[in-house]
């Protein structure tokens, strides 16, 4: 009698380091069990081209109308949603510049899916990435500056309390940022510097108070050139050669190709290789709605940006963060750089996983994690999505 717990998927594994052709990856009550070369007995046999873990999204506010600033489990259920029909199945919902109160009701929407989710309520939820209201005030990028604040203990303390933030950014020039990093640290978070002009003896303290990973690089961070500005000559290195200088730090790319060039995708990539580079969507409300103008972040305080339909964009000031999902960066990160497709994929899935601490339950085919798997057509399209070894089909 075949063993409805017990299914199969075959075609050409994507593991880690190398692809498998021709192979099956067994799944049994919603974990992976193995991967086999030879048809596995009393199961059910999914056929597709590729077989990929689910993709991990480290940087995400919203998707399909909702931005998780909203406030509400429906807006989280929604992004979530839309995330999972592009290929992501474990994400970690991005907070923005708010006041306490914003960013008090987003993070209980958050704590309400993730402890009631189901296979309908879309990717399943990581942890929340606190990133706004810490951001400098010359790099608030498309937020409002009148957002952005020092941290405060008095605001973080009682957010880090909950446990459901596991990355947490802030600039590091900003006063209170060690002491920031150090508390977000010892909570065990993924520790950020973003939205930031800070210079590299800036780093070097932030570095020794825990931060280890820079969020979307080349955006709205420090350079040569920005700190040149600042502090005059001699030039000051900046955030940029402090990433690619110091081995252990990771960083991320907006790999939609609006954007990077991809001399610059392929420039991250060679400089940092796939265990320390992580795509993200970074994606706002826009995702999969029409071209217009819509909000960022908070539906009554958020920032007005527009989408084209391929980017979000502040006409006369430059871009809002992305409008497309996961299947898009792992596309262009493929088209347009030297990465193997097993790079690729590992820098969607198992190296954020490692960075923010889930990859003993996501990320790779290893037995025992949970059985989030895709099934990508020959151009990298996504084609069936499984939750926990069951299909999304919505
Ligand atoms: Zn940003
Ligand atoms: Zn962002």
């Amino acid at each position: 009698m075949v063993n409805k717990m017990k299914q199969s998927f075959h075609g050409e594994l994507i593991l880690p380091d190398r692809t498998v052709p021709d192979a099956y990856l067994v799944t049994e009550a919603g974990r992976i069990l193995s991967v086999e070369m030879d048809v596995p007995h009393d199961t059910e046999v999914i056929e597709g081209t590729y077989i990929s873990p689910g993709f991990v999204d480290l940087h995400v506010h919203g998707g399909a109308g909702a931005d998780y600033m909203d406030g509400t489990a429906n807006a989280v259920r929604t992004a979530n949603r839309a995330h999972a029909r592009h290929g992501t199945t474990t994400i970690f919902p991005t907070t923005t510049t708010g006041n306490t109160e914003e960013l008090a009701a987003m993070l209980a929407a958050c704590a309400e899916v993730k402890a009631s989710w189901g296979l309908c309520d879309g990717a399943r939820i990581g942890g929340v990435h606190y990133y706004g209201p810490y951001f400098a005030e010359d790099k608030v990028g498309c937020h409002s500056v009148e957002g952005r604040r020092d941290p405060n203990p008095a605001e973080y303390e009682a957010f880090l309390a909950t446990g459901l933030i596991r990355i947490a950014t802030c600039a590091a020039e900003l006063d209170g940022a060690e002491a920031f990093y150090r508390a977000a640290t010892e909570a065990g978070c993924l520790v950020t510097c973003g939205h930031s002009n800070s210079t590299w003896s800036e780093m070097d303290r932030a570095y020794a108070a825990g931060m280890r990973h820079v969020d979307h690089f080349w955006c709205a961070m420090s350079s040569v050139a920005s700190l040149r500005s600042r502090y005059g000559t001699p030039m000051q290195a900046s955030m940029e050669q402090f990433v690619l200088a110091h081995a252990e730090m990771s960083t991320e790319v907006i790999a939609d190709g609006c954007h990077l060039s991809p001399e610059l995708l392929e420039f991250a990539f060679r400089m940092k290789g796939a265990t320390r580079l992580c795509l993200v969507t970074d994606a706002n409300r826009a995702l999969d709605l029409p071209a217009g103008r819509y909000r960022f972040g908070h539906p009554v305080t958020g920032s007005w940006f527009e989408s084209d339909g391929k980017v979000g964009f502040v006409p006369g000031q430059g871009l809002a963060s992305s409008v497309v999902g996961m299947d898009e960066m792992v596309r262009v990160m493929a088209r347009d750089t030297s990465a193997s497709l097993p790079e690729v994929i590992r820098m969607a899935s198992l190296t954020p996983a490692e960075r923010a601490g889930v990859s003993d339950l996501v990320g790779s085919f290893a037995p025992g994690k949970v059985a989030d798997v895709l099934i990508l057509g020959r151009h990298l399209e996504v084609e069936e999505v499984y939750l926990g070894g069951e299909r999304v089909d919505w």
